[in-house]
């Protein structure tokens, strides 16, 4: 795995995966452009995601709603109220800073005087945020006090109060800027999956328990966007809403975080560099039962949440349905008469109508990339003492999975077979196959081992009968990424044979 966040940024630069956004212009914070190989990598990703929480289970659908929803909907769903990060300004710079990420940032001897000014365990993180949070004019002094420093002057800041920062993008719909016109860029995409519950269910005459799939992009005006595609502010989602019978919703839990596990794991993320934080209650969003987070063992920045996989009970249908009060909800929701749908279905045995509980495990696909890529780097020395960088990836996400490389590229016989090899490579719908002829054979197996090429196909010479060996003809070099292994097959059998090895 890789040792450090900048080998990886290095990486992603150099070989085309990853660009800072709008670069030509000086770059914009947070926002970020996959190239060639990176979208071809989080297409993979993202398939492989689909493939198994869609294609291979019986008791899910798709959707893929809109991006900028009516504000009612975030309204609903609490977003306007509470989709916010307590945030301080440093009134000697005016920068401004996320209240957990600032502290975060000190070293441990500032950390606990601010602790122990605020009269919290220093070990209890979360409590310590939350405590400078409920005490704004306290906060500003302690911050003072503890000699909080400037994360990026390193110079002792002075410390506005802590307030809430709204993280939703708010645009303006349609030609006439008026007072009401505004919509909002989802901050997630599960309200589109709530909004459309019983379009769904009236369309696919879905019975409990089922789920609803959706991958898309979602917005949050990050107070400060960092650790490259880590923290960003644009971002893209991959979100289950499982809807079961309230009662069955603490199995359903554990059946998801063990089937995310799984699914990690099948991405070449272990178990073993994922810890799983039960979020303790006092820590939960209002609306959750109970949490698991899914800390991945991140290089350089340790154990972040690459996924959340919560019980949310009743809250969200609860919170976005129209006569709320005859429904006996659970969770605690604000009054909603705005809404035009009853969002209930019937209990499977009463047939009686039933607001379900949901169970919501959600990932982020930039972060996704950043394991999937820190796991797949591998640095080795051969036997011949060079070093070589490749990516092990799972042959399921490389981003081009065979190429085909003419030994001579001004020699058309070559060429043509190369060519035409390439072209029935292509047609086996394995993914990208490239035709390669950019450089020196040296030169493209080393580029195809940092992109995690799986296997790179050589014809040469003896390909088409003009080399030393005439047994030869007609046959290719085929080299194996990870073992570096060359092996001679026939072209009427590479098809084949590169299917069972890519299978
Ligand atoms: P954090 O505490 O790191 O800000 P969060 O708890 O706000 O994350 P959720 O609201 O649970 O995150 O979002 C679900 C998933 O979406 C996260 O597990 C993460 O993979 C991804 N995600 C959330 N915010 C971002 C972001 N700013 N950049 C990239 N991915 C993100």
């Amino acid at each position: 795995p890789a040792q450090s966040m900048e080998e990886l940024v290095s990486l992603c630069k150099r070989r085309g995966f990853i660009f800072q956004g709008s670069e030509i212009y000086g770059g914009l914070q947070g926002f970020y452009d996959y190239g060639p190989l990176g979208v071809e990598l989080k297409n993979n990703i993202k398939a492989a995601w689909w493939r198994s929480n869609v294609y291979e289970r019986d008791d899910m659908e798709g959707l893929d709603a809109s991006i900028i929803m009516h504000r009612m909907v975030l309204r609903h769903s609490g977003h306007e109220a509470t989709f916010s990060d307590p945030m301080v300004d440093n009134k000697k710079n005016n920068k401004r800073y996320r209240l957990d990420h600032l502290v975060k940032d000190q070293k441990a001897d500032v950390q606990a005087r601010v602790a122990e000014l605020m009269g919290v365990d220093p070990e209890n993180f979360p409590a310590l945020v939350a405590a400078l949070n409920a005490n704004p004019a306290q906060a500003s002094q302690v911050l003072r006090d503890a000699g909080v420093r400037d994360s990026f002057s390193g110079e002792v800041g002075e410390w506005t109060e802590p307030k809430p920062f709204n993280m939703m993008f708010k645009t303006t719909i349609g030609p006439v800027a008026d007072e009401d016109s505004y919509g909002y860029l989802r901050p997630e995409t599960a309200q589109g999956i709530f909004t459309n519950f019983k379009n769904v269910v009236d369309s696919t005459s879905r019975r409990l328990p089922f789920g609803i799939a959706q991958i898309g992009k979602a917005f949050r005006n990050e107070i400060t966007p960092r650790n490259f595609i880590f923290r960003v502010r644009e971002l893209e989602q991959m979100e289950i809403e499982f809807f079961c019978v309230p009662g069955t919703d603490e199995a359903w839990h554990e059946h998801w975080l063990e089937k995310r596990l799984s699914w990690w794991e099948a991405q070449g993320v272990p178990r073993s560099k994922i810890e799983i934080l039960d979020v303790p209650k006092e820590d939960l969003a209002h609306y959750s039962k109970r949490t698991y987070d899914l800390m991945y063992d991140y290089p350089t920045l340790g154990h972040e949440e690459i996924e959340g996989i919560a019980n949310r009970s009743d809250y969200d249908l609860g919170s976005h349905t129209k006569n709320q009060a005859e429904l006996g909800l659970v969770a605690r929701v604000e009054e909603n008469t705005d809404s035009v749908a009853k969002l209930t279905i019937p209990h499977p045995e009463t047939n009686k109508p039933v607001v379900p509980f949901v169970i919501e495990p959600s990932a982020g696909v930039d972060r996704a990339m950043l394991a999937v890529l820190s796991e797949a780097f591998t640095k080795e020395t051969l036997d011949n003492g060079n070093e070589r960088i490749v990516l092990k990836l799972r042959p399921h996400l490389a981003p081009i999975k065979v190429a085909v490389i003419p030994l001579a590229r001004n020699r058309e016989e070559i060429t043509s077979v190369a060519k035409a090899i390439k072209a029935e490579l292509q047609g086996l719908g394995l993914g990208r196959v490239l035709y390669e002829d950019s450089g020196n054979i040296g030169k493209a197996y080393r580029r195809h081992d940092e992109v995690g090429t799986p296997y790179c196909v050589t014809v040469d010479f003896d390909t088409v009968g003009k080399g030393e060996d005439p047994a030869l003809t007609d046959t290719v070099t085929v080299r194996d990424r990870d073992t570096l292994a060359q092996e001679r097959v026939r072209i009427s059998e590479l098809a084949s044979w590169i299917q069972a090895k890519l299978r």
